[in-house]
């Protein structure tokens, strides 16, 4: 609920649900800075990208500590440690780029005459008017926020098709390009299982929790940790009146595959689909093998229950 367009907007939204200065004890602020272009460029040898716009505040800290809330997610099957790393430590542009890939055409035959929308909005006065009314693009001076692309109510920004596997795929090349800029040994991983929704934090609306809380896991493996958060949850009981309740999900040692069952966004016809018919897609797998096969962590884990803090 609210808009995400710059800093000011984020903390709009993060005081709507209750995250200030004072409720967390520490300044919020938006690592890519008040208007989403501060990044800096890692190179990596990712499966799609070989380049991660790092968002670029992250340069200012010697430690970092990833608290995320784990849930469901209708792109990627679930949220946790890498997704926070992938999405959330990337600049605006790098998470457009996770989304939709890199490829951007750019048609300024089909601009408006009248219209500036673009113009208007663009940071770093990268697009232009010439003397004939056409737009000017300045590649050299683009800050890739992708607010012009935004702004356009014409068809003259195209940006490429992506299959729903690469886009869980470019989010796994983001966080190896987060990791190798700040340093696998300098970050922590804590993952908030509870209030455990099909959908992601970043939607409007939800629904019940699906599973009961399930408690708060810590590793400094991003793919130990979430892997272990959904081992847990699918070994949990679905909750009545949620989005699993009703559904026939075949149980198989005590584990139901909850996440492959939860609703997801179709991106053949771009909305929701309930998944009311109660179809299997294991697209949560995507994002763990991508990450252990970059060598961001393993699936293989110890867990050690702690109940009470001494
Ligand atoms: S040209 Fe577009 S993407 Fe580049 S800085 Fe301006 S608004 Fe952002
Ligand atoms: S917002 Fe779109 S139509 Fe308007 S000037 Fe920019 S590119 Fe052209």
């Amino acid at each position: 609920d609210g808009g995400r367009a710059s800093e000011e907007e984020y903390l709009g939204v993060a005081l709507k649900h209750g995250f200030t200065k004072e409720t967390m004890g520490a300044p919020l602020l938006m690592l890519d800075g008040t208007i989403g272009i501060d990044y800096e460029i890692q190179k990596i040898n990712g499966k799609w990208f070989n380049e991660v716009l790092v968002a670029g505040r992250l340069r200012e800290f010697d430690l970092l500590i990833s608290a995320a809330h784990f849930k469901g997610h209708s792109g990627t099957g679930f949220g946790g440690a890498l997704k926070n790393i992938g999405i959330g430590c990337v600049s605006k542009g790098g998470k457009v780029q996770a989304h939709t890939g890199k490829n951007l055409t750019r048609n300024f035959e089909k601009c408006v005459d009248e219209c500036t929308a673009c113009i208007d909005i663009c940071p770093t006065h990268s697009l232009q008017k010439d003397s004939n009314n056409k737009i000017i693009y300045n590649q050299d001076t683009c800050k890739l926020c992708y607010m012009c692309v935004s702004a356009c109510n014409e068809e003259v920004f195209q940006r490429e098709k992506i299959a729903r596997e690469q886009f869980i795929e470019h989010m796994i090349d983001n966080a190896l390009g987060v990791v190798e800029f700040f340093g696998q040994d300098k970050i922590f991983y804590i993952n908030y299982a509870i209030d455990i929704t099909h959908q992601c934090d970043c939607s409007g609306g939800s629904d019940v929790n699906f599973v009961q809380d399930v408690g708060i896991l810590a590793s400094r493996d991003p793919v130990a940790v979430d892997m272990a958060c959904v081992d847990l949850v699918h070994k949990s009981p679905a909750l009545h009146s949620s989005c699993l309740d009703g559904l026939y999900i075949p149980e198989k040692d005590g584990i139901h595959e909850w996440f492959s069952y939860i609703p997801r966004f179709d991106y053949e016809n771009n909305e929701t689909d309930l998944n009311k018919e109660g179809k299997y897609q294991d697209f949560w797998k995507i994002q763990l093998n991508a990450a252990e096969k970059l060598g961001l962590g393993t699936k293989n884990y110890n867990l050690i229950e702690i109940t009470e803090l001494e």
